[in-house]
């Protein structure tokens, strides 16, 4: 690790107009100084500023503060009552400790768990711009099926996300410019050419909150993650659903996103479309999980993935469907 300053701004506006990398609960960014895959010369230690309330809306609506550390917003009351696939995602990650110091901004910007990204000796684009992707032909077992590019294939590795893209967050931002919302559809980047360009955010923007819509009345949400083990470890592949069914039991209301097989938290778009006004059985919903990996591709350890991530789809939305 390097030699770093510290700052502790008072306001958002003293943080957002330092150069230095903004650190909250640390769980992620002290690992990655420790391995000198981040080296910033100033930290700013932004737990001071006034933002880690749970707020419900006039909406209907909730306000998580950027700050909300992850194990108080999964046990909310009103996060439980009214988005249990939230609740139920955070507390499928990491353990009880990192939880009480993870906050919600910084699992929005987690870092991928590609061994060649933590490795400074291995060739990662997404660390080192240019440098090769050692994953593509090395170890990927654990790495991405969908929305992966020759320049790099690394997983976002975050139960949270996948929740707040089925449940259409929107991530607000403060910056140089003024403030912003960007919904959770386009907060996050394909890796395209410029794998290390993950998010939206320029330099200097704080994340200040997320908010969710309020909740559609008469739906159940639900978060299925498959793993090598059962606590402690990312998912192989997740599912994050949020359903509705008229009398007739057909579905009126959909989202679906998976998590461990894209490279961003990956809403399946074209199996909510396939599914809405359908009934839910095995037929539709093989069918709704085919559709959702179509575009999957594979690499030499984890075709095993897309069988995989269609089963976990298909047995979230059968668990949330038959209650
Ligand atoms: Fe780096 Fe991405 Fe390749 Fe992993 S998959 S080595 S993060 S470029």
């Amino acid at each position: 690790m390097e030699l770093f300053e510290l700052i502790t701004p008072a306001t958002h506006p003293d943080a957002i107009h330092t150069q230095g990398a903004f650190i909250a609960g640390g769980t992620n960014l002290i690992d990655l100084m420790k391995l000198n895959v981040e080296r910033p010369t100033q930290l700013v230690d932004i737990n001071t500023l006034p933002l880690a309330a749970i707020e419900p809306l006039a909406n209907g609506g909730l306000k998580i503060g950027a700050l909300a550390r992850n194990a108080d917003v999964a046990h909310h009351p009103f996060v439980q009552q009214h988005y249990a696939v939230l609740s139920e995602a955070i507390l499928a990650g990491a353990s009880a400790q990192l939880r009480n110091m993870a906050t919600t901004s910084g699992n929005l910007l987690q870092k991928t768990r590609c061994l060649y990204f933590r490795d400074t000796a291995s060739p990662c684009n997404k660390r080192t711009p240019g440098s090769g992707c050692a994953a593509i032909a090395g170890v990927n077992r654990s790495l991405a099926v969908l929305g992966t590019s020759e320049h790099c294939i690394a997983t976002n590795p975050s139960d949270q996300n996948v929740a707040l893209a089925a449940l259409e967050a929107t991530i607000h931002i403060t910056g140089a410019h003024g403030d912003r919302s960007v919904p959770i559809a386009d907060f996050y980047l394909l890796p395209g050419n410029t794998p290390h360009k993950e998010t939206v955010l320029e330099p200097g923007d704080l994340i200040t909150a997320v908010t969710l819509p309020a909740p559609r009345p008469n739906t159940r949400s639900l978060y299925l993650k498959l793993r090598d083990r059962a606590s402690y470890e990312f998912a192989l592949a997740s599912a994050a659903v949020v359903v509705g069914q008229n009398a007739s039991g057909h579905i009126d209301h959909i989202r679906i996103a998976l998590g461990g097989v894209g490279t961003r938290p990956w809403r399946a778009v074209e199996a909510e479309q396939h599914l809405l006004g359908k009934a839910p059985t095995a037929a539709n919903l093989r069918a709704a999980a085919e559709s959702a990996l179509a575009s999957a591709k594979p690499h030499s350890q984890n075709a095993f993935k897309i069988e995989l991530a269609k089963r976990c789809l298909t047995h979230a939305i059968t668990q949330a469907t038959s209650a």
